[in-house]
């Protein structure tokens, strides 16, 4: 495989310092995907000085709101044109069914529209101070530099809630996806390079963490980390960004309660738990795999479940027939199989899955069964660590006081379900539990328009939504005196004169 330039450094293509390059695999069958250069630290800060340069020298700032958010439109018409090939090639890397992936572009595009529209109409607001010669205003800036790190799961998603924002806001950036999942990260740079974004506004590094997250968290050149990934790494992140005391903004993992009580609507209610624990194959941070059921349903429930996931088909991007696909890599499904084995060890009951697929065509690729884990209890590792796997813990309660309490018995709070017939205690339960995104009687919707992020341990700040805007700008406040009068605060008169 030829050696590329990918790394998009002050509007040019270009390979890695030091010429290094990293193999991408799929997670289906282990076969070559592509070679993409390996940024060097170098690279990174090469990368944060253009979007310095770019960003103090004013090549996107000094354009209107409505103008980028014209352009910011104008990336959704090109990512609408080159959508198949986007989602061919990103669930090659995910291992991601096509379907699921031509889904995800529909998302992403219809998140740079909505930015778009709400940039159009962006404007400051002026503060009645009640004083007829003073003019108060707030002014919307943007932040500055910001460095735009996202995982490997939703690679062009998570990416689209950072950039289109980030545009529209008039951040100059640096985009670093997962080193796992670089395609789609380099088809939408192409894109904004021919939808007109200014030298050096949109920059891209495509490498590891350990040695280029550093510069991008720490140096004192970015103002602004917006990162999508796990709990651990969003801890190094906010330590690395508080030495220069940089806005953060951080969306981390979850372990997300779906509770159901006696009275819901159960057909729909175990369809949806089955699609919310093992869609992508539990790897998404929404996943409802902390199952908690309502004692006296408990048994009808797990059992259709457990029936539900044994039946599920596995197999790659290419394959009609499949209901989900491979985890993305070899060290991920030895992370998620030891999580089990250890649930196991803990008291857990496996009652279905827990192992690797026999099927011949899958053995080359980082499959897994999903998995169902009965009989579990609130305070074992395996109910209170995220395994970003296909993996469903069951816990019961009595009542509707224990559900609440269980569903907010985790450092976790992104989001969480709750299946009942009885539309007030589907109001109070959804109040009571602290979790950024609560559905009643469904599982999974978000939209562009509303706010996706976490309480407590899942992060801090707010993707979509006009808060997500909101993010990549700061608020300037502006006084103008339009009849400048002396203040009269201290005398006139000098030390020891008379007053
Ligand atoms: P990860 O934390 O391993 O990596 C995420 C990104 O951070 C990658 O680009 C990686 O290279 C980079 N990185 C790693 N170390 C770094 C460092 N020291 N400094 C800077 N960057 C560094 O996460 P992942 O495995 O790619 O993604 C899975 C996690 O993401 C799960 O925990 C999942 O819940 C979470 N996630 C959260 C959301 C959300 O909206 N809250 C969405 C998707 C995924």
């Amino acid at each position: 495989m030829t050696r590329q330039a990918l790394l998009f450094i002050w509007g040019q293509w270009c390979e890695a310092s030091d010429r290094g390059v990293r193999e991408i695999r799929s997670p289906h069958d282990g076969s070559l995907i592509a070679s993409v250069p390996e940024a060097t630290l170098t690279d990174a800060l090469a990368a944060i000085e253009s979007a310095r340069f770019s960003f103090d020298a004013g090549l996107f700032t000094s354009w209107s709101y409505s103008e980028r958010a014209k352009l910011v439109g104008r990336i959704a018409d090109l990512l609408e044109r080159d959508a198949e090939m986007i989602a061919i090639s990103e669930s090659h890397d995910t291992g991601k069914r096509i379907v699921e992936a031509r889904f995800d572009l529909t998302d992403v595009i219809a998140v740079f529209r909505y930015y778009a529209e709400l940039g159009a109409n962006l404007n400051g607001r002026n503060v009645d101070v009640g004083r007829n010669e003073i003019k108060s205003e707030i002014v919307y800036e943007p932040v500055g530099v910001a460095s735009l790190i996202g995982p490997w799961n939703y690679p062009l998603l998570q990416a689209s809630w950072k950039v289109a924002p980030a545009l529209v806001a008039g951040c100059s950036f640096i985009l670093k996806p997962s080193e796992l999942t670089p395609s789609s990260a380099i088809h939408l740079i192409r894109i904004l390079d021919e939808a007109g974004v200014p030298k050096g506004v949109a920059n891209l590094i495509l490498g590891s963490g350990a040695v280029v997250g550093f510069p991008l968290t720490s140096d004192p050149r970015v103002d602004m980390v917006s990162f999508t990934g796990g709990l651990a790494t969003g801890k190094t992140i906010m330590g690395a960004a508080a030495q220069t005391v940089k806005k953060i903004a951080l969306e981390l993992g979850g372990k997300n309660p779906n509770i159901i009580f006696a009275d819901a609507d159960l057909a729909a209610a175990i369809d949806n738990a089955v699609t919310a624990g093992f869609l992508h194959s539990g790897q998404v941070c929404s996943a409802g795999t902390r199952l908690l059921v309502e004692r006296e349903i408990h048994d009808q429930v797990v059992s259709a479940i457990v029936e539900r996931a044994r039946a599920i088909r596995l197999g790659g991007p290419n394959d009609q027939e499949a209901q989900t696909g491979p985890l993305i890599s070899q060290a991920h499904r030895a992370k998620v199989e030891t999580y089990i084995a250890s649930a196991i060890a803990e008291g857990a009951k496996l009652r279905a899955g827990g192992g690797r697929p026999s099927e011949e065509n899958l053995r080359d690729g980082w499959y897994l069964e999903p998995t169902v884990l009965d009989e579990c209890k609130t305070e074992m590792n395996c109910v209170q660590d995220e395994s970003f796997g296909p993996v469903i813990t069951v816990e019961t309660f009595d009542t509707e006081a224990e559900a609440i309490q269980l569903g907010n018995d985790t450092i976790y709070g992104l989001s969480g379900a709750v299946w009942t017939s009885d539309h007030d205690r589907a109001q109070r339960v959804a109040r009571a539990l602290r979790h950024g995104t609560i559905w009643i009687n469904d599982y999974g919707p978000y939209r562009p328009e509303a706010e996706w992020g976490g309480f407590k341990a899942s992060g801090t700040g707010r993707e979509l939504g006009p808060s997500g805007l909101f993010e990549y700008l700061e608020a300037k406040h502006i006084w103008t005196n339009l009849n400048p009068a002396k203040s009269g605060w201290f005398p006139e008169t000098s030390v020891g004169e008379k007053p």
